[in-house]
């Protein structure tokens, strides 16, 4: 049946039918609490009714003009972003490697526009993801993902993730840029420590290197904040947003200080699809709904409740769990036991949760989940772990 596709996803058998909220529905079916959402995408449940209802009201109006002509709904999101975000100018495309690239190139075009080209060299973390095109391959240099793609280095060196001595060594003349994810998400959810992120601001404003924070996964209210550097004391120069953006409607963003944006001229970067009125009315709908006033402020006391559940849960099998990690809604369970196998048998139970590095896994369930269900996945955690 699935012969047509490339092999890369392996051949899961799992397959649903429908969403509501917290709730997946499997095509025989079996109804699944969604700890997964898309992998942090669907931040507001699934088929959440003013989605729905901005999706529809503009697919009934336009789909696509393309960038030849102004859309308006990509101008108001671009100001929302603006308006509650470091941001002064935004570049809406479709993914997240999509945004990280329109980074890596802000920050080449940087210190090309300043006579510098030399400067061009950027530098990843240990442990990083930045998705899987070409250059954010070579930047994360995860051996598993490069093996037979990377032609030389591509202009990548990494440095030890919350390592600020291993930074300062790898930092030279040729230095453009430094790209980190604030809270590293594949590689288990580990959160990068403030004086850490202090110092790597401190070395860049030194050196007028670029500053960027990879966003894609812990941005949009997954942390607890609209984006997770605003808890955490540092400001980046650049950020790559995605996955939550449109609840589940493909979008990327690319935000930036005007003094970077300045750079890239007309003609100097685009996309097709980037900015589409279909894409920009659910986002538009989606940072309203995060930026209610209570919206932040629920998320933060739903996620301290079940941060506390959690951490009795560890309390009592100390051989199974180790510690709970990450901010907001984006919450890593570290193990002792297998995590593969503790995937497998929390989806036997119908809890969808996903795996993570670190022998760890990832709880990420909608933003706006209910009390009830954090109760129901504590439970399915809980049985689980006492039959293992
Ligand atoms: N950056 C981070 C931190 C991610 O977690 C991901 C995806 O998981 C990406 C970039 C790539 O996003 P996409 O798969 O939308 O290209």
């Amino acid at each position: 049946m699935n012969s047509a596709l490339l092999p890369n996803y392996g051949t899961p058998d799992l397959e649903f039918d429908h969403g509501q909220g917290s709730y997946l529905y499997s095509s025989n079916g079996q109804r699944y609490l969604d700890f997964a959402m898309g992998i942090a995408v669907n931040c507001l449940g699934h088929c959440h009714p003013k989605l729905v209802a901005a999706l529809t009201e503009q697919a009934n109006k336009v789909w696509h003009t393309s960038n030849l002509y102004r859309i308006a709904q990509s101008e108001r999101l671009a100001h929302k972003l603006m308006e509650h975000s470091f941001a002064d100018k935004v570049f809406f495309c479709n993914s997240g490697a999509e945004a990280v690239e329109c980074g890596f190139k802000i920050i080449r075009r940087y210190h090309h526009s300043k006579q510098q080209p030399q400067r061009n060299r950027i530098v990843s973390m240990t442990g990083a993801f930045h998705g899987r095109t070409l250059a954010t391959i070579a930047a994360a240099a995860n051996p598993l993902h490069c093996e037979g793609f990377l032609v030389g280095d591509a202009g990548f060196d990494q440095a030890e993730s919350g390592n600020i001595e291993s930074l300062r060594r790898v930092v030279d003349a040729r230095t453009a840029g430094i790209i980190i994810e604030p809270i590293q998400g594949e590689n288990g959810i580990k959160v990068l420590p403030v004086d850490y992120l202090a110092a790597v601001r401190e070395l860049c404003d030194q050196q007028d290197i670029v500053l960027m924070f990879d966003e894609v996964q812990c941005g949009v209210g997954r942390s607890g904040s609209l984006y997770a550097y605003q808890q955490l004391g540092v400001s980046p120069d650049v950020l790559a947003s995605a996955k939550g953006l449109g609840g589940g409607f493909p979008v990327g963003a690319c935000l930036s200080i005007e003094k970077l944006a300045a750079t890239m001229t007309p003609g100097s970067h685009g996309s097709t699809f980037g900015g589409n009125p279909l894409a920009m009315a659910v986002a538009n709908a989606v940072i309203d709904e995060i930026c209610q006033p209570s919206f932040l402020s629920e998320l933060a006391s739903n996620s301290e409740y079940f941060r506390r559940e959690l951490a009795l849960l560890i309390e009592s099998n100390p051989q199974r769990l180790k510690a709970v990690t990450g901010l907001g809604m984006m919450i890593g369970l570290n193990c002792h036991i297998d995590n593969t196998e503790l995937c497998s048998r929390l989806q036997e139970h119908k809890l969808l949760v996903v795996k993570a590095g670190g022998n760890s896994i990832r709880l990420l369930p909608a933003l706006n989940i209910a009390r009830s269900e954090l109760d129901e996945a504590l439970s399915i955690i809980s049985n689980v772990l006492k039959a293992w």
